[in-house]
């Protein structure tokens, strides 16, 4: 269905009307909420699932459910060939080298603690410095904090202007003979700034020194190459990319991965045990220890193929222009503030209301069918930075339209009008 709905819209409707289109596809969006139609802008929290995505899920339970790698018969031999199917398609999607490159994981989240904890155990030691940036998600920041004082190591940051850019002179001094990796945010999800990471990865290359991305909020808006980006290991999240929760892929250089030891241990990471000595599994499964989600990674491969026909450049075009548009109509309102201003920004719109706290911005949006997400957005030092408890912040998807901002800029209003 989705397959005729992409070919037959495309020789009569340009890109922005095919992806309008496309918003029939998320069965979720259609309801009303407290009323009112949905307008569902918490993109950067999570996305909503094609009609796709849901099918699969439920297609695999129904004639595919069984574990995989470890049986001979029918049904497992099908799960693992979907399972690891979706790994060739990952590959592709992030233009990787090797198979071997693309390990599963929980999420983002995961994807991170065991750069953090495996690399990070290893290759910091005692007074060198782990290097991130002032807009990292708690995520790529907990981690390398635990590992720093565990190491005695040092957490360097980043500073950022007051547009919301990272000042990469001050990066380019913070380089030095003890850093030990960088971990950086591909774009912010407290902000939506776009970083410079190809120019930054090249930075941190020249002295020898490794790059970790945080591609959670980056994937699903723009084409992604890990190849010409040139990043060491590369995060990302299923359920923020259109699939479902539970599943989410680290990329890493395979060199790297190879001499990392394990993360976590147990059923298929081995390749033979006994009491006395283990042989871990050759790479990716020696990442991979337990059943992993089979069905979230079924999921997420339809959700990588649904993306890809759709074109992520075509999508990155329309929500740029969707967010010059939400930036123009919300600065209009007055006593709003938009917090984040870079030059290139993608899909997050945060903003502030003079006088009102966030979270009573985000329960009268509420009341009228509007989601968006209050409070620091698990980037708490964003807010300390900017000298405020929280923010409002309205994300965008290929999905949204101007008459949700329409409504999102009108109910704004009413939150004004109401509160005063
Ligand atoms: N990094 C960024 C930039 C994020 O936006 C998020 C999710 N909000 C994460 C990491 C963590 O992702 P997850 O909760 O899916 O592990």
């Amino acid at each position: 269905m989705i397959e005729a709905t992409l070919n037959t819209a495309q020789p009569q409707v340009d890109g922005k009307a095919r992806l309008e289109l496309c918003r029939h596809h998320f069965p979720l969006l259609r309801q009303r909420v407290n009323g009112k139609p949905l307008v569902y802008l918490d993109n950067a929290a999570t996305s909503q699932k094609p009609q796709v995505v849901i099918d699969t899920i439920m297609r695999y339970y129904m004639e595919e459910n069984s574990n995989i790698h470890r049986g001979v018969h029918y049904l497992s031999e099908k799960a693992t060939e979907a399972y690891e199917g979706v790994r060739a398609t990952v590959r592709q999607f992030l233009n990787a080298g090797d198979t071997r490159e693309i390990i599963f994981v929980r999420g983002t989240t995961e994807a991170i603690n065991l750069v953090a904890h495996s690399y990070g155990r290893v290759h910091v030691g005692k007074d060198d410095e782990v290097l991130i940036s002032a807009m990292e998600h708690h995520s790529n920041i907990v981690p390398w904090q635990i590992v720093c004082e565990e190491r005695g190591a040092r957490l360097r940051v980043i500073p950022m202007n007051d547009a919301g850019e990272l000042l990469v002179e001050e990066y380019e001094k913070l380089l030095t003979p003890r850093t030990k990796i960088v971990g950086l945010a591909h774009v912010s999800n407290a902000l939506g700034t776009v970083n410079p990471v190809k120019t930054m990865v090249a930075m941190a290359h020249a002295r020898g020194i490794p790059v970790l991305l945080d591609g959670a909020q980056a994937v699903p808006h723009m084409r992604v190459d890990v190849r010409d980006l040139d990043c060491d290991f590369y995060a990302f999240s299923g359920h923020k990319v259109f699939g479902p929760t539970g599943i989410g892929v680290l990329y890493g250089r395979e060199s790297l991965l190879n001499a990392m030891p394990p993360y976590q241990s147990g059923g298929d990471m081995i390749k033979w045990v006994t009491f006395e000595k283990t042989v871990y599994n050759d790479l990716p499964y020696k990442f991979e220890a337990g059943t992993p989600s089979i069905a979230g990674g079924v999921g997420l491969g339809a959700a990588i193929e649904y993306l890809t026909k759709l074109d992520l450049d075509a999508i990155g075009l329309y929500e740029h222009d969707l967010l010059q548009y939400a930036t123009a109509r919300l600065s209009a309102v007055p006593r709003v503030r938009i917090v984040g201003t870079a030059r290139e920004k993608a899909a997050v719109l945060s903003f502030t209301v003079e006088g009102i706290h966030p979270h009573d911005i985000g329960t009268i949006l509420d009341l009228e069918g509007v989601a968006i997400r209050t409070g620091h957005h698990c980037a708490q030092p964003v807010m300390q930075r900017f000298g405020i408890p929280a923010t409002a912040r309205a994300s965008f998807a290929f999905y949204n339209t101007k008459e949700d901002v329409d409504v999102l800029v009108k109910s704004v209003e009413k939150v004004i009008e109401v509160l005063g």
